[in-house]
């Protein structure tokens, strides 16, 4: 079985629905391989430790070491700095709910950085071991002045991946939820909050200032689009937000992988998303959210009507194998509409 596609490709997405669909692939491709743009406003600081969720998870992809079961973080990773940290603030009485880092500390220093940064403690996301050499790893670069995106390249060409996975901008762009119970980061509303306020409103804070790369402008002179099945809001909200992407995207052929069937999500929060930001939810708000897109792949129990060249398979992606066919379903709407 083979990936075969004459054009130059680019996805864009976030750190799961993105990560299963490039995951252990790159061999099956019988032109070159796409080139992946991934989510940072997901991105988040505990203590000064730099961590970038999605970009990790399509790194970890890309390659072949990413945990299969959980979809995020290393496989077989050991998490004993994690649990020894716990214990230490748990006997001190440290650990409470996530503490924001003073209002100055948000904007000083570190450029990449600002209106995500936490303390240390609590550390309510679980980093593995390799997983937090890597954060480590990130953080000093960054602070040796080197962009997200050469030190993205750099761990990437550490850990053998066999994608080219570029941060959607080097300037920090931070998704903050507005919420019956106040304002957020995403990730304190999805991880630590585990999703329960009722989101209002969703703010990708710095994107106005934010730039494309040269190198995710360079991957966007690519023929062809594909939009990930990722979270429509926050996922691809902030790169769409980032300045020249969308201008970009308007000129390329824009194939759509659907994260939903109907209006049911595969995981995660981005039905309750779409609907606090008046999308329609599910598959019908693609093309709203999308309207550059010239076709959609959807599930092949997907009864939506999209008005749009529409291909139908199997939608749910754990293994390899399925990403494939998925791909397939990408290779039958790039026939459909050229
Ligand atoms: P995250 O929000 O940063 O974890 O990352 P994504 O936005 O990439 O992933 C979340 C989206 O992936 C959700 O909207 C899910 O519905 C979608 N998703 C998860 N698993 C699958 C799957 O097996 N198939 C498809 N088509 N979508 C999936």
């Amino acid at each position: 079985m083979s990936i075969s596609l004459d054009a130059e490709v680019v996805v864009l997405g976030g750190g799961t629905g993105t990560p299963k669909l490039i995951n252990e692939i790159a061999d099956r491709f019988t032109s070159s391989v796409p080139t992946v743009i991934a989510n940072t406003g997901d991105d988040v600081e505990f203590g000064d430790l730099f961590v970038t969720p999605d970009v990790d998870s399509c790194l970890f992809a890309a390659a072949g070491i990413l945990d299969t079961e959980r979809w995020w973080g290393i496989e077989d990773d050991t998490e004993q700095t994690a649990d020894a940290l716990r214990e230490l603030a748990d006997s001190l009485g440290l650990n409470h709910e996530p503490n924001y880092r003073p209002t100055t500390h948000q904007t000083e220093g570190r450029p990449i950085a600002a209106w995500r940064r936490f303390e240390a403690i609590p550390e309510f996301m679980t980093f593995g071991d390799r997983d937090r050499a890597i954060h480590r790893l990130r953080t000093t670069l960054l602070d040796r002045g080197h962009s997200l995106t050469t030190v993205t390249q750099r761990i990437g060409d550490a850990l053998g991946a066999e994608l080219p996975i570029l941060p959607m901008s080097d300037d920090p762009v931070a998704t903050l939820v507005h919420t019956d119970d106040g304002s957020m980061h995403f990730q304190e509303f999805w991880v630590a909050r585990r999703g329960t306020p009722t989101v209002e409103e969703v703010e990708f804070r710095g994107s106005t200032a934010a730039t494309a790369t040269d190198a995710v402008l360079q991957a966007l002179d690519a023929d062809v689009a594909v939009i990930g099945p990722s979270n429509p809001v926050t996922s691809l909200g902030p790169i769409l937000a980032v300045d020249g992407i969308v201008d970009r995207l308007k000129e390329m052929t824009v194939i759509a992988v659907s994260p939903f069937i109907g209006a049911r999500a595969f995981s995660g929060p981005a039905a309750d998303l779409m609907e606090a930001v008046e999308l329609p939810v599910g598959t019908p708000g693609l093309t709203v959210a999308y309207p550059f897109a010239d076709a959609v792949v959807t599930d092949v129990t997907d009864t939506t009507d999209l008005g749009l060249p529409t291909v139908q398979t199997d939608l749910r992606i754990e293994t390899p194998d399925d990403a494939e066919r998925v791909w397939h379903g990408v290779i039958q709407a790039l026939e459909e509409v050229s």
